[in-house]
């Protein structure tokens, strides 16, 4: 069996400062659908933010005001999530975390066990920053390099982050008209990791180099990682359910 994370991140989950529950049910649709063909799946989900913001309008130029609208969004996204999978006869786990847990053996252990148990059972763990004790990825990651900690750490086969844009082009698609979607990546270039950050969205806090940073990590430890659009899911749900590889940018180092 192989198991997947699949990430998906704000610009996704949101629309107009609210949760695109229509982009929340076709997410859900598609992890019934790999789950029918023996996958084994961990959501990491952003958007608790954004969530939040929904139901207060708090400014979220200061930190902790989207530590508190984080707090006040998990409960309603999970809820969402709750909701929409239960027609699928999926039950769903709260998982939150940092980056620190799998700094220490003790507590990756704890966790992994925890997963494992889920996992089993044919629960979907679904995974976010732990935002009131950590703001790494409320700052800077928008759970990118979260996500590729759970998929190294709880053994996934690979990471999927299902973004705003459809692939990793040869430069920024929004500035350049002629970049183009480079298929498969088997190594990544130090100095494309110092590009400045672009995310596409006031809740997004990653751009490109946050992606490319969790495809590096991965990529050293010989994990793959697909990056695809998280708006149409055609690309992801052909490479994974018909085989077929025919949008997105898949980061493998192995010889194909
Ligand atoms: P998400 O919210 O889906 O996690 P972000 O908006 O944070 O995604 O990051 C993706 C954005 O990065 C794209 O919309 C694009 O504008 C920008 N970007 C910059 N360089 C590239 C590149 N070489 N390939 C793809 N996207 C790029």
């Amino acid at each position: 069996m192989k198991r997947i994370v699949v990430k998906v991140g704000s610009h996704v989950l949101t629309q107009n400062n609210r949760l695109a529950k229509d982009r929340i049910e076709n997410l859900c649709n598609f992890i019934y659908d790999l789950k029918a063909k023996k996958y084994e799946i961990i959501l990491v989900s952003s958007g608790a933010v954004a969530s939040g913001y929904s139901k207060l309008k708090l400014d979220k130029s200061i930190i902790a005001n989207r530590q508190a609208l984080s707090a006040i969004g998990q409960p309603h996204l999970m809820g969402v999530y709750e909701k929409k999978l239960s027609k699928y006869d999926i039950i769903t786990a709260q998982v939150l975390l940092t980056a620190d847990d799998f700094d220490s053996r003790k507590a990756t252990s704890h966790a992994r066990g925890a997963i494992e148990a889920l996992l089993e059972h044919g629960v979907l763990p679904i995974i976010n920053e732990n935002d009131t004790t950590a703001t790494q990825e409320l700052v800077f990651g928008d759970n990118d390099q979260l996500s590729a900690h759970v998929a190294y750490y709880f053994r996934a086969d690979m990471l999927v982050i299902l973004s705003d844009i459809d692939g990793y082009y040869t430069k920024d698609p929004r500035q350049y008209e002629d970049a183009k979607v480079r298929s498969i990546v088997s190594a990544i270039d130090p100095q494309e990791l110092e590009t400045p950050h672009t995310p596409n969205h006031a809740f997004a806090t990653g751009g490109i180099v946050t992606k490319l940073k969790s495809a590096n990590f991965l990529l050293k430890r010989n994990r793959k990682m697909f990056l695809a659009s998280g708006f149409d899911l055609a690309d992801i749900r052909s490479f994974l359910l018909d085989g077929k590889h025919i949008g997105g940018t898949l980061f493998s180092n192995e010889s194909l």
